[in-house]
């Protein structure tokens, strides 16, 4: 079975807990992903809120150092794709083809950082992570104002420099802010607000969780714009406790394809960065999950197209040049 996962923390959880790639105790571990045919991951380097300005692009390229030699190390199960050529050859020599992603855009708001986001062949930037940076204002900043001029521009350098932009963990003005720009845009790991709002129980996670999630009018425009959502397993962005497993994946996928996602709708784990039901819980779940929806009346062309093609086709255009 093939997978294309649009995000990841495991990047920073092996710099940060020091555990390695492959043999790892992670959701995501080179061992555990040998039984899939194709497997793209997308890893992201997150970036805490914390950290800005050089202390950002700093730890960046601390992280990136270390998943470099991880990969180095792994070199018969993984390779750090830039380009289509080397998508191929990592998936044709049944490796775990990796393409390098940051969450928060921070290392690269100062003047020429586009510059050193193409170096370092980042191929998204998740715009924001929950408070306020450089480019914009996240989804838990508390302001509704749309993108800074350092993040519009920086859209406009992302799209001459084919680095998709990932309005996950935006704000709404910043997320319509983005579809506008005309830049190729996609929501990496954000599930649907309208399923949240009519199955989670009222609670503060669920109003955090509506947040960080879709609703129907941007899932539209994403599909509208040739973008892409990517389901994440966290549990609270799932569903209630005992119910954010299989069954709620479903839901959320179901609500996308009856929006017309059928094109837009991937996967996007957020392995190694939330707490996930033991059902989802690693690389060597998708499988099962698979087959769980195939039985839930997904069919195949669709589940194909979900776990792997849509994702495919989008990266390949943007790792083209
Ligand atoms: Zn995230």
């Amino acid at each position: 079975m093939n997978i294309f996962d649009l995000h990841c923390d495991t990047a920073g959880e092996c710099f940060n807990r020091k555990m390695p790639l492959c043999d790892g105790n992670l959701h995501i571990n080179l061992c555990k992903g040998e039984q899939l045919d194709k497997w793209v991951q997308l890893f992201a380097i997150w970036i805490p809120d914390e950290l800005r300005s050089k202390a950002a692009l700093e730890y960046f390229e601390n992280v990136l150092l270390n998943f470099k030699n991880e990969t180095s190390e792994n070199n018969d199960k993984i390779q750090l794709c830039q380009r289509v050529s080397d998508l191929d050859n990592a998936l044709n020599n049944k490796k775990c083809a990796a393409i390098l992603t940051c969450e928060g855009g921070s290392p690269f708001a100062e003047k020429d950082g586009i510059l050193i986001a193409k170096e370092h062949c980042v191929k998204l930037i998740t715009l924001t992570w929950n408070a306020e940076n450089e480019l914009g204002y996240g989804c838990q900043s508390g302001v509704d104002s749309g993108l800074k001029p350092v993040g519009k521009e920086l859209l406009k350098q992302m799209e001459k420099h084919r680095i998709a932009a990932d309005v996950s963990h935006l704000n709404r003005a910043g997320f319509y802010d983005a579809i506008s720009s005309g830049a190729r845009v996609i929501a990496s790991h954000s599930n649907s607000e309208d399923v949240l709002l009519k199955t989670r129980k009222d609670s503060e996670d669920k109003f955090f969780s509506c947040r960080r999630s879709l609703n129907d009018e941007q899932i539209k425009l994403l599909i509208e714009c040739g973008g892409l959502i990517g389901i994440n397993f966290c549990k609270s962005f799932l569903g209630d406790e005992g119910d954010d497993g299989f069954e709620a994946v479903y839901r959320h996928m179901a609500h996308i394809l009856d929006l017309g996602g059928e094109n837009a709708l991937a996967i996007g784990s957020d392995f190694d960065g939330c707490e996930i039901n033991p059902e989802l819980a690693g690389i060597d779940k998708i499988p099962a999950l698979r087959g769980f929806l195939a039985r839930k009346g997904i069919n195949n062309l669709i589940l194909d197209k979900i776990f792997f093609e849509n994702s495919n086709n989008f990266f390949k255009n943007i790792l083209q040049s």
